[in-house]
Order: C-alpha cells, then structure tokens, then sequence
C-alpha cells in the first residue's frame, strides 16, 4: 500500500521544526561555491548565509548579497560583540558567519547552507555540531592546480600556497558527514542535493511529529 506517498503533501507540512544547518566546505579552488550556487536553484528550503569580508568587492559584488564588505575595525568590532558564529582569516582577509540570520532562519524552520572554508567548519562544528557537514574534494590534486590557474585571480605563489594547504584541509575530512567529488559539475550537485534529501528523511529529527500528524488524523 502506498500510504506514505498518498500523504506526503500533508506529511512535508511538519509546522515549526528548526531548520537544518548545512556547511560545504573544502580546500580553495574546489569548486564549493559553483555546487551551492546549482543547488540553491532549486532547493527552495534552503537559504545561503550572506558572509561577511574584510576583503575588497569584485566587479559585479554586491554588498549585502555576495558579502558584507567591512573594513577591519568594523569586523573586529563585530567579532568583539561575538557576532559571528564562526570567523576566520583566509589567505590574509577575514571572513565571518554572521550569527543572527542563521538563528531566525533556522529557528522559523529554513535551512541554512554555509558556504565556507575549512578552519571555519571545524569552527562551527565545535559550536553546533549538530549541523551537516559536507566535504567538496577535488577528483585529483592535479585537477586542483588546474582549477586554480585556469580561475586567473592568483599569482602562481597563491596557487602554490593554497594548493600547500588544500592537503592538510583534506585531512580534516574526517570531522564531516559526508563527501561530495567534484569531478562532473552536474553530479557533485545531485550528491549535494540527494544529501539535503536524505537529512530531510531522519526518523530521528522527524518521526515523532509525522506520528503526531497520523494520529491526529485517527
Ligand atoms: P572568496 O574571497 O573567493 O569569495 O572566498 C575565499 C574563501 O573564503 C572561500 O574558501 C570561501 O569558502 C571562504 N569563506 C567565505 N565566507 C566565509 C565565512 O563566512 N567563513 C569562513 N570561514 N570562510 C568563508
């Protein structure tokens, strides 16, 4: 019998439950920012957390919709006022989660995804290791130097540097949930999304309130 699917618009509808906090994170030049931007597309429950900067806007960025753009009194001020839910310095600027917009959102029930680098998910996983954590690897070191130099924006010392880097971040996999390969831009975003998915099914976080929802019904 095909109850649960015969239910499921009601079922979806579970009220005010905390939004779930997803962080994708891996080394510089993987890709994690192109995966979010595809997956946001089309998740309409999930909501990208607007980071703030201390670094300089590129052409086309937005303040306020890319990044907070700060100066570094401003940011400091703000870590000083524990503002952020995490902050860290990435390749010589700041960069922070504003805590506020993530708590409003998650506590009306909207996911939230971090877009964010390494030092800064461990950051959040101390913090609220109830989010998941999603590691973007590249499919080869190789393909990551690729990356970087075809990107254009660093200098090939940048590159050596992040590509230094990248090894140790990817030892820190082990403290997230799960692992996404960016090989194929199309299928790193359906890992991505059928991971949101799957987070959405735990009978853990949902089946006391579908119960309910059944048993009101009775
Ligand atoms: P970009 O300057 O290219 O926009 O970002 C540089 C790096 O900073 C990326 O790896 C990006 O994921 C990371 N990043 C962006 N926002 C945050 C944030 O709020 N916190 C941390 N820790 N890293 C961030």
């Amino acid at each position: 019998m095909c109850y649960f699917r015969k239910e499921q618009p009601l079922l979806k509808n579970y009220g005010n439950r905390p939004g779930e906090l997803f962080i994708v994170s891996g080394p510089s030049g993987v890709g994690k920012g192109t995966i979010c931007k595809e997956v946001l597309k089309t998740e309409s429950t999930v909501q990208l957390s607007v980071s703030a900067t201390t670094r300089e806007p590129r052409e086309g960025e937005v303040h306020g919709v890319n990044y907070f753009f700060l100066s570094k009194e401003e940011f400091t001020e703000r870590i000083e006022n524990n503002e952020f839910l995490e902050y860290a310095e990435v390749f010589g600027n700041f960069y922070g989660t504003p805590i506020k917009p993530v708590e409003e959102k998650l506590n009306s029930g909207i996911d939230v995804l971090l877009e964010i680098d390494v030092q800064g998910a461990i950051r959040v996983k101390k913090n609220y290791p109830e989010g998941i954590f999603i590691f973007v690897l590249p499919p080869t070191l190789a393909e990551l130097r690729r990356r970087l130099t075809n990107r254009g924006t660093d200098s090939p010392e940048v590159i050596e540097e992040r590509l230094s880097k990248a090894m140790g971040e990817i030892k820190q996999m082990f403290e997230y949930d799960y692992f996404v390969v960016n090989d194929d831009l199309e299928e790193a975003v359906a890992t991505t999304k059928a991971i949101i998915l799957a987070e959405h099914h735990r009978v853990k976080d949902h089946g006391l309130e579908l119960l309910r929802i059944l048993e009101e019904e009775e």
